[in-house]
C-alpha cells in the first residue's frame, strides 16, 4: 500500500507527480504529499485526504522544480493527518523521503536517534530512515547513495523508498525490499520512479523493475546506476512496458469499478486467448508447461491467497478436484506462513494475487520454497514481485484494475484456474473426449453470456434500490457457488459498508438462520445443477422465517423464481462454469447499492488495493 512517484529531468516535476499520484491513489488515500527541489531548497507540501486536497492546498505555493518526490499514503503507523503524511524530512529540511512499507525495528532505531539529539515530528515508522541517513551522512562522510545503503542495512522490514537531498540536486536515490519499485527511463535523459508503471506509461515504455535489496541512483549526469545492499554493482535489465494508456482511464463510465465490471467479456476472452481451442481439442498454459508432470504427480496442490483471490482459489479447488481428481487445499497466505505448515518437495504451492505484491502471499511463497516445494504464481501484473519470486506461473491478462474492489481480476483468476483444471484433467485422462470438448466449447461461449448478463444492469439496479438501506445481508450457495456467495458478500461489505456474510447454503441452519427476519435480504445462487433441489429447500427455510429472497437463477427457471421476492436470470451453462456467470450480477448489485448509499465506490474507506503490508 502507499503509492510513491518521483521525477528528475528537464520537465516540471509537479504535474508529473500529481498525475502519477492520482493513478496510484488506489494504493492508499489517507493523505498525499510532495517535496520539490528548487534553487537548492526543498519545498514540502502535504495534506491529509486525497490527492485533490493536496492540489487545492498547494495552489497557493511555488510548485516549480524539475526534481521531486510524491506519496499517497495508507497509514500503518500514526494517524492519517498532515504531519504523518509523507514526504518526511531531516531536521534541517535538506533531505526528504517517501516510503511504502513498514520498518519493523523503528522503535529501537528511534530511541538511539533520540539519544543522539534527533527530534521526531511524526508518529510514523518512516521518519527513522531519514534521520538515519542524515546521521550517516554527517558521521561517515560518504555520498547519498552510500548513506542510504548503510541506513538500510540497519533496517528490518519492508520498504520502497525514494530520497531527495538539496546537497545532491542532480540525483534521486531509491531502494526496495518487499515493496515494489519501478524505474522508467525517459527519452530526454530523465527518470521516473514509481510503485507501479501507471504513472510512467505516457512518458516512456523502457522500465527497470528493481529487485529486492537493490539501491538505484538516477542522476542527470551519470544515468542509472544500481548496486545491491552488499555494495555489488548490478546491471539494469531494461524491459518494454505493454500497458495501454486507455486502460488507466474511465472511458465514459462513472466509476472504474463499473468500467471493470463491463470489461469482463473482453478480460475473460483475453485470459483464454491462445490458451484454448475446443475445435482442435486443446488447452494449454504456456507458463506452466514445464511443471505439468510435477503437477499431476504432486502429493497435493496447496493454494495460498488473500481476500478475493482466496475466493478464486476456493473455486479452483472445486474445479481441479472434480475435473482432474488432484488433491487441493486452499489456505489464507497469512495463516499459512505462521502456522508451521507441513509442506515438502512433493507438494506444489500455487499463489494467487491480483497485484503480485501482496505481502502475506509473498511471505508464504518464500516459506514454501524454503520447505522445498515448487511454487507457481497466478497474477495480473506483469513484472510484479510474485512473478519473480515463483518458479513459474501464468498471467491473468485482465488489464490494470483500478477500482479497489476486485471484479475483472477475480473472473480472470477463475478463468486461469478453469484452464488449469481442464489441462490437468486432459493429461490425466479424467475427462472423456466429449466432456472435454463440451467444457472447452462452453468456456469459449462464456464472454458472450457475461455480455448478456450485463444487459440486465437496469433490472439489477432496481433490485439494488429496494435493498440499499439494508443493514445486514446473507449470501448462500452450494458447491462452487459457495465461494461465489463469499465473494458476493465481500463485494457488498467492502464498498457499501453493509454487514454481509457468505455461507454454504446448508450451513445456514447451523447458526445464521437465527438472524433471519423480514428485514434480512438473502441472496441465493440457485442455478440448475446437482444441488438445485437442496438449495430450493434452503430457500423454503428462509421463506418460512420471512426473509427476503433474491435469487440468481438459470434462464427459464420456474420453481425458484416463484419462491423469490426478486430474481436475476443468468444464461444456462455447465455447472463448472457457473461461478464465472453468477459472480457478475452480484458485482453489479453491490456497485449500485454502494452508489445509492453515497459511498466512494472506487476508493472505499480504510482499504487499499495492493496490500504490501502484513
Ligand atoms: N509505514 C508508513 C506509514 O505509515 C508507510 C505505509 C505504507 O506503505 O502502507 O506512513
Amino acid at each position: 500500500m502507499c503509492g510513491i512517484v518521483a521525477y528528475i529531468g528537464n520537465k516540471e516535476a509537479y504535474p508529473i507527480l500529481i498525475k502519477g499520484l492520482q493513478r496510484l491513489e488506489y494504493r492508499g488515500y489517507d493523505s498525499a504529499g510532495v517535496a520539490l527541489l528548487k534553487d537548492n531548497h526543498v519545498n514540502l507540501y502535504k495534506k491529509q485526504g486525497k490527492v485533490s486536497d493536496l492540489e487545492n492546498y498547494a495552489k497557493q505555493f511555488d510548485t516549480s522544480g524539475k526534481i521531486g518526490i510524491g506519496h499517497t499514503r495508507w497509514a500503518t503507523h500514526g494517524l492519517p493527518n498532515d504531519i504523518n503524511s509523507h514526504p518526511h524530512t531531516s531536521m534541517d529540511g535538506k533531505i526528504a523521503i517517501i516510503h511504502n512499507g513498514i520498518i519493523e525495528n523503528y522503535d529501537s532505531i528511534k530511541e538511539q536517534l533520540i539519544s543522539r539529539g534527533y527530534e521526531f515530528k511524526s508518529q510514523t515508522d518512516t521518519e527513522v530512515i531519514v534521520h538515519l541517513i542524515d546521521d550517516i551522512l554527517k558521521k561517515e562522510g560518504v555520498d547519498l547513495a552510500e548513506a542510504v545503503r548503510l541506513a538500510l542495512m540497519s533496517v528490518i522490514g519492508a520498504y520502497a523508498i525514494v530520497v531527495l537531498s538539496s546537497d545532491y540536486p542532480d540525483q534521486l536515490v531509491c531502494a526496495r525490499k518487499s515493496s515494489p519499485l519501478v524505474v522508467g527511463i525517459g527519452q530526454e535523459n530523465d527518470f521516473y520512479l514509481a510503485s507501479d508503471a501507471t504513472p510512467i506509461i505516457e512518458y516512456t515504455k523502457q522500465v527497470v523493475y528493481l529487485n529486492d535489496e537493490e539501491i538505484a541512483t538516477v542522476s542527470l549526469k551519470e544515468g542509472l546506476k544500481i548496486i545491491n545492499i552488499k555494495n555489488q554493482e548490478k546491471s539494469p535489465y531494461v524491459q518494454e512496458l505493454e500497458m495501454q494508456i486507455e486502460s488507466l482511464e474511465k472511458g465514459g463510465f462513472e466509476h472504474f469499478m463499473l468500467k471493470e465490471i463491463f470489461e469482463q467479456p473482453r478480460s475473460i476472452r483475453d485470459c483464454f486467448r491462445g490458451r484454448l481451442n475446443s475445435e482442435e481439442g486443446w488447452v494449454q498454459l504456456g507458463g506452466l508447461k514445464d511443471y505439468e508432470q510435477r503437477l499431476i504427480h504432486a502429493n497435493r496442490l496447496v493454494m495460498v491467497a488473500c481476500g478475493t483471490s482466496w475466493h478464486a482459489c476456493q473455486v479452483g479447488e472445486y474445479l481441479i478436484e472434480d475435473l482432474a481428481r488432484i488433491n487441493v487445499e486452499v489456505e489464507y497466505a497469512s495463516e499459512f506462513r505462521y502456522r508451521n505448515p507441513i509442506i515438502n518437495e512433493n507438494d506444489i504451492v500455487i499463489a494467487l494475487t491480483q497485484s503480485g505484491e501482496t505481502a502475506d502471499t509473498l511471505a508464504a511463497i518464500e516459506l514454501a520454497k524454503q520447505k522445498g516445494a515448487k511454487v507457481l504464481g497466478i497474477t495480473n501484473v506483469v513484472g510484479s514481485s510474485v512473478s519473480r519470486a515463483t518458479h513459474a506461473g501464468s498471467y491473468t491478462h485482465a488489464g490494470p484494475e483500478i477500482g479497489v474492489a476486485s471484479t475483472k481480476a477475480f473472473t480472470a483468476q477463475v478463468t486461469v484456474l478453469t484452464l488449469m483444471a481442464l489441462r490437468l484433467a486432459h493429461i490425466r485422462g479424467t475427462l472423456s473426449r466429449s466432456e472435454f470438448h463440451q467444457l472447452t466449447a462452453e468456456l469459449e461461449r462464456i464472454p458472450d453470456k457475461v455480455q448478456r448478463i450485463l444487459e440486465s444492469n437496469d433490472k439489477i439496479k432496481e433490485i439494488a434500490h429496494i435493498y440499499h438501506q439494508a443493514t445486514n445481508a446473507l449470501y448462500l450457495g452450494r458447491g462452487s457457488s459457495f465461494p461465489v456467495a463469499l465473494e458476493g458478500a465481500l463485494k457488498l461489505k467492502e464498498i457499501s459498508y453493509i454487514h454481509a456474510e457468505g455461507y454454504p447454503a446448508a450451513e445456514m441452519k447451523h447458526g445464521p438462520i437465527a438472524l433471519i427476519d423480514e428485514e434480512m435480504p438473502v441472496f441465493v445462487i440457485a442455478t440448475k445443477g446437482t444441488s438445485y433441489e437442496k438449495v430450493v429447500s434452503n430457500i423454503q427455510e428462509v421463506k418460512a422465517r420471512k426473509g427476503k429472497i433474491i435469487s440468481i437463477v438459470t434462464e427459464g427457471d420456474v420453481q425458484v423464481k416463484e419462491l423469490s421476492d426478486h430474481y436475476i436470470e443468468i444464461p444456462e451453462t455447465d455447472e463448472h462454469l457457473v461461478p464465472l456467470l453468477a459472480t457478475i450480477p452480484l458485482q453489479i448489485l453491490s456497485y449500485h447499492i454502494a452508489v445509492m448509499r453515497g459511498c466512494n465506490v472506487d476508493q472505499p474507506r480504510n482499504l487499499a488495493k495492493s496490500v504490501t503490508v502484513e
